[in-house]
């Protein structure tokens, strides 16, 4: 199965990107979807998040306060490193599982972090959706309301999009309308489909 692995900074479009394979009957595996099911109540990544954090990580209703997570790994390095210690290995066995039983012809394996996590071996192109800061702030914007200073916050975050650029084989450039963003979309799609009946011309 040829695996690809689909990444970009926050607004960038990405998941965008990720409806547009899956019109095209392309199966999608979303890692951020992943991890939210893997700290729903009773999974025991979140027994060992409360382990880690406490118990007041968690909500009145037993569900992760995710705000105050968010809080605690923003400030704490350490604090980071040990909730990517008990997530990332659980999101990455499940996002193999779920490939494993992928139907189509390739798949598309969406992974924000891919770049800023021990991902790229796992996946066999990497494509990236890049475009201006400018226009991710924007977007961002638009879509979760988010201040300024919030998203500039989380962009610093983040790899850069050089350091993206520089670990991509494919990149989608999205800083125009959607039928530009479609169009490279049907390209890719079609040199997926041909490295998958033909993994020589990669
Ligand atoms: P990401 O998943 O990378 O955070 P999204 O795909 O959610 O980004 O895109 C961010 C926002 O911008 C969404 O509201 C989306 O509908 C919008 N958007 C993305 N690409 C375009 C585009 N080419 N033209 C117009 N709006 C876009």
């Amino acid at each position: 199965m040829l695996k690809i692995g689909l990444t970009g900074g926050i607004g960038s479009g990405k998941s965008t990107v990720a409806r547009l394979f899956e019109q095209r009957r392309i199966d999608v595996i979303d890692t951020d979807r992943i991890a939210r099911e893997l700290v729903a109540p009773g999974q025991p990544a979140l027994a060992a998040i409360v382990q880690a954090f406490g118990p007041k990580i968690l909500q009145d209703d037993g569900r992760l306060n995710r705000t105050e997570l968010r809080r605690r790994v923003f400030r704490d390095p350490e604090a980071k490193k040990n909730l990517e210690a008990i997530l990332h290995p659980r999101v990455f066995t499940e996002m193999n599982r779920q490939a494993d039983l992928c139907r189509s012809p390739y798949c598309i394996l969406a992974v924000p972090l891919l770049v800023e996590t021990d991902a790229l071996h796992r996946v066999d192109r990497v494509l990236v959706v890049d475009c201006p800061e400018q226009i991710q702030i924007e977007r961002v914007q638009h879509r979760d309301g988010l201040s300024d200073n919030m998203i500039r916050r989380i962009l610093a975050s983040q790899a850069t999009r050089r350091e993206r650029l520089q670990a991509a084989d494919d990149v989608i450039v999205n800083d125009g309308d959607l039928g530009q963003l479609e169009r490279q979309v049907d390209e890719l799609h079609r040199f997926y489909l041909q490295l998958s009946h033909d993994p020589e011309t990669g």
